[in-house]
């Protein structure tokens, strides 16, 4: 099908095309793909396969070209792609926020299908500053979050990443002033759950919410800390009048061996963000789920709708792979999966500690992480993976796996391998 030869094809990218974080016109030669199955992607300039050890950004949970999915999509096709959401419904919407609020943590019952993790993001931080105002407490408009944090690329979420350092350093003049507290640390310390106590009643009269990555900060440092501060949160946010927010957008369905990272500690937050495996990694498509305490504060006010609603909220083919996905995701053991993964990589990628330049390996569920002491150089790590046959994209000082839940044993070692090569030359 795509009959552009190759150095053509990378030309016309170089000059017109505009990828995510890149400069324009683009620097670093992407690769072609043209085709991907299963857990491997197929290059466009006949070098082979590549076994994908990102799953798209960490979305596609059953790998490439499943058939459950491509089924569930090419039903949809026949019925409607598209239709607009606003005065309409239609049952793939329907039945997948049934299927959201069945299988979330308690309490959750509203739906909000928005069409990436960032927008999911923007509409819990409005649906919180809504609430507050349509109770009157106009002055709870303020979020407070941890640093090393990521949410998306968007205004607010923005806001709420991490302020150092990060990716959206440039913008932070003129950003949501938000209130920053130090990242957990990966254990329990009663020292820091102490400053977060004080952290948020210093601050509860601004405070709308509190957002956080439950269990992991993933693209703002890859971090893991101990879900036991999810409950200190949870205390003291209910102590003092403010929302909670869970971003599992990343930790969502089974990442981190929990359906959802909120499970490791038992507690529900107020609002919620999914995406990226919604749709097992196959269209657009994120949501935000909420109480009913949040919906009827917000219907409750002078202008009582959530005024959000762009062109393409509610997708129904997005909607109809996402139910597909959640239900192939719940029918099978999953959990077992994501163990026997977990347990490939702590075995595979065990020799990195040795390695020169290694700070620390860590592994949660189907999450792999070697943190450098410095820098990775991209090209070096990228190209020393794609000699073991595997894709990463390596990060700050981070080298790192998050595959398909349907990745087999032989191609986790080699993920391994890939990581542990990307870490030695990068
Ligand atoms: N929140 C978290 C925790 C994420 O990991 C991401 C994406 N990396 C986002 C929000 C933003 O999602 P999206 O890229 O779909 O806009």
């Amino acid at each position: 099908m795509p009959d552009l030869p190759v150095p053509e094809l990378l030309e016309l990218d170089r000059r017109h095309v505009w990828h995510p974080y890149g400069p324009m016109p683009g620097r670093v030669e992407p690769l072609v793909v043209e085709a991907a199955s299963g857990v491997r992607l197929r290059l466009a300039d006949g070098s082979g396969e590549l076994v994908d050890g990102m799953a798209s950004w960490w979305s596609a949970i059953h790998g490439y070209n499943h058939p459950v999915l491509n089924e569930a999509a090419r039903e949809q096709l026949g019925r409607m792609s598209h239709v607009m959401f606003g005065g309409l419904t239609h049952e793939p919407a329907v039945r997948l926020a049934k299927l959201l609020v069945d299988m979330s943590p308690d309490g959750l019952e509203h739906v909000f299908l928005a069409d990436s993790g960032s927008v999911s993001v923007e509409v819990a931080v409005k649906m919180c500053l809504q609430y507050w105002r349509s109770l009157g407490r106009t002055g709870k408009q303020r979020l407070l979050t941890w640093r090393g944090g990521y949410h998306g690329d968007t205004w607010q979420p923005m806001s709420v990443c991490d302020p150092e350092g990060g990716m959206h350093e440039l913008w932070s003049g003129v950003l949501p002033r938000q209130v920053f507290v130090d990242a957990p640390p990966a254990e329990y310390e009663e020292a820091y759950a102490e400053s977060l106590r004080a952290a948020i009643a210093e601050h509860a009269d601004e405070l709308a919410a509190v957002i956080v990555e439950p269990v992991v900060q993933g693209a703002g440092g890859m971090r893991f800390h101990s879900p036991a501060y999810l409950r200190v949160l949870r205390e003291a946010c209910d102590a003092h009048d403010v929302l909670l927010v869970f971003d599992e957008i990343a930790t969502g369905f089974g990442r981190t061996g929990a359906l959802f990272a909120a499970e490791h500690a038992a507690v529900a937050p107020d609002v919620m963000c999914v995406g990226k495996a919604l749709t097992g990694g196959y269209l657009t498509m994120a949501a935000t789920l909420c109480t009913a305490r949040v919906a009827d504060g917000i219907s409750r006010g002078e202008v009582p709708v959530l005024a959000h609603g762009p062109t393409f909220m509610g997708n129904p083919l997005a909607a109809s792979v996402a139910c597909a996905s959640i239900e192939l995701l719940l029918g099978q053991d999953w959990l077992a999966e994501v163990k026997r993964i977990e347990a490939g990589l702590r075995e595979g990628l065990a020799p990195a500690r040795d390695l020169p330049g290694v700070r620390d390996v860590r592994v949660l569920g189907a999450i792999g992480v070697v943190q450098l002491d410095h820098a990775v150089d991209m090209k070096a790590a990228t190209d020393a993976a794609v000699r073991e046959g595997v894709w990463l994209r390596p990060f700050r000082d981070l080298i790192y796996t998050m595959p398909p839940y349907v990745t087999g044993d032989g191609d986790v070692a080699r993920i391994a391998r890939a990581v542990c090569a990307a870490a030695r030359e990068g």
